[in-house]
């Protein structure tokens, strides 16, 4: 019996229970992934994705033809691909690695399609520390809040299971379907290449996805809670692209660093901010498309005039930690996390912009956009997400760059140019336009501003 591995978010061999599963196949495995942007839910990827996900196939392709297992791969709708591939070797089972976004739907369709052609499917958990339908509130809802979600998390009674080693010999089917031509889908930008920055910063795949992470967990553990937020000072792990493409496993993260023996407690919670947008996106698959927050439906949000908002993507707003940080994104596919929060902060709340549009263009320039925490961590700034930040916390442009980059060093790699650029808007007309806004939709249009003065961050 061979068995088809349907290779999706998991571009990895190790801890791939799929995978593993897989390599006890009598008569061998066919590895298959397919290009899908047509099927419903399936949100169609952006440029800086379609690079990564480029250089993770080709990776991925080799590492596989290492062990003699060729990786086939199709383009077009997954509900008649797999099937047509399942027939074309003579598989008579599936293995594939859960999705939790609205692709789901078309996962169990396709299930129970092949089921009912008398497949064997079996799927598995390979992309969360924990199953969203396990952690649940008393009365079996979704949690609202974070610190009640994680700590829920960390006493749930199934920790994360241990990663699964690479399986130690991988045989290939008999018959090898055909497989189209990576380079002919065009993932990678041909002139003008804009990914030169890209490629000089990242190096997709799993062997640098581990190799990052002792790297991280070879430093000391202490700086990560205070460097975190410095931008200049590259704390972070830059797990984030490799754990988008499932290069790595969050179990792998999980329990390697609890194995360094650090104190890395405050590293896996921000893991647990990423549990935490998957989960909300399992119950909120429309994540990207509407505010958790219904009254957020109402808001009056302002049309973006074509200058305001190409002054934000192009980093020429005047105000220098966004410009930095807004071209940092165009160079490398990346933004440290403390000048997202900031960038995306001025966006809604300076140029009052629906949350959606800047969504968009992170969608697009992300090496690391993932379905859940890009529009979770947008609505958390917005104010209409899942424990989100209070409506009236306006980040201030100027005193968050006083504060997390003190020298300017940040500012200097990125923009030093923008300390000489007017600014596009006056930070304190802004906020209290923004302050009326959000106003309106908590209390009603006619209803008085709160007497509390809200607080400047
Ligand atoms: C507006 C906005 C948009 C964002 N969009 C994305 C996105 O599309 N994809 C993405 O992976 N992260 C996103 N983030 C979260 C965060 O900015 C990145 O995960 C982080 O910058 C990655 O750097 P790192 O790997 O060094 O993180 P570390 O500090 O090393 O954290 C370890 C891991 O925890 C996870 N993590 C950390 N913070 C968060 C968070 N706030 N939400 C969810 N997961 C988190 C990531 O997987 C990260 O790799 C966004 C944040 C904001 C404010």
């Amino acid at each position: 019996m061979s068995t088809l591995v349907w290779f999706r978010d998991d571009l990895r061999l190790a801890d791939h229970p799929a995978l593993a599963a897989a390599s006890r196949a009598r008569d061998g495995i066919v590895a298959l992934y397919v290009l899908d942007e047509v099927s419903p839910g399936v949100r169609p990827l952006g440029g800086a994705a379609r690079w990564w996900l480029h250089a993770s196939l080709s990776r991925l392709r080799a590492a596989l033809a290492e062990r003699g297992i060729p990786l086939i791969l199709r383009r077009g709708s997954a509900e008649t691909v797999v099937p047509a591939v399942v027939s074309e070797c003579g598989a008579e089972q599936v293995t594939w690695n859960r999705r939790y976004g609205a692709e789901r739907h078309g996962d169990a369709r396709l299930k129970q399609a092949l089921r009912d052609s008398r497949i064997d499917v079996r799927s598995f958990p390979g992309g969360l520390l924990f199953e969203p339908w396990r952690i649940a509130t008393r009365a079996g809802e979704p949690y609202r809040v974070y610190s009640a979600f994680w700590r829920a998390c960390l006493s749930a009674p199934d920790p994360p299971a241990l990663p699964l080693p690479e399986p130690e010999s991988l045989r290939a089917g008999p018959r090898r379907p055909a497989s189209d031509d990576l380079e002919e889908w065009g993932l990678r930008p041909t002139a003008p290449d804009w990914a030169a920055g890209i490629a000089e910063r990242w190096s997709p795949g799993e062997a640098e996805a581990s190799a990052r992470l002792r790297r991280f967990l070879a430093r000391d553990p202490s700086a990560y809670p205070l460097g975190r937020d410095l931008p200049a000072s590259r704390a972070g792990s830059d797990l984030s692209p490799h754990l988008r493409w499932g290069e790595i496993s969050p179990r792998t993260v999980w329990h390697r660093s609890l194995e360094s023996g650090g104190d890395v407690g405050e590293f896996l919670s921000e893991l647990g901010w990423r549990e935490f947008a998957w989960h909300t996106a399992f119950h909120r698959p429309d994540l990207h498309l509407r505010g958790i927050d219904a009254r957020f439906d109402a808001f009056p949000w302002r049309e973006p005039g074509a200058d305001d908002l190409s002054a934000w993507r192009r980093g020429e707003t005047g105000f220098p930690l966004v410009d930095a940080g807004m071209r940092e994104l165009w160079r490398t596919g990346f933004m440290h996390n403390r000048v997202r929060m900031v960038a995306a902060s001025f966006l809604t709340k300076n140029l009052l912009i629906d949350w959606r549009v800047g969504e968009a263009w992170f969608w697009d320039t992300l090496v690391d956009a993932d379905a859940a925490s890009n529009p979770f961590n947008w609505q958390w700034v917005a104010g209409c997400g899942a424990d989100a930040a209070p409506y009236f916390r306006i980040f201030n442009p100027l005193t968050q760059q006083r504060r997390f980059d003190p020298e300017g060093e940040y500012v200097d790699r990125w923009a030093p140019d923008s300390l000489l650029r007017p600014e596009i808007v006056d930070l304190r007309i802004s906020r209290a336009r923004a302050l009326a806004a959000y106003d309106s939709v908590r209390y009603g249009a006619e209803a008085p501003a709160p007497a509390q003065g809200p607080s400047e961050t």
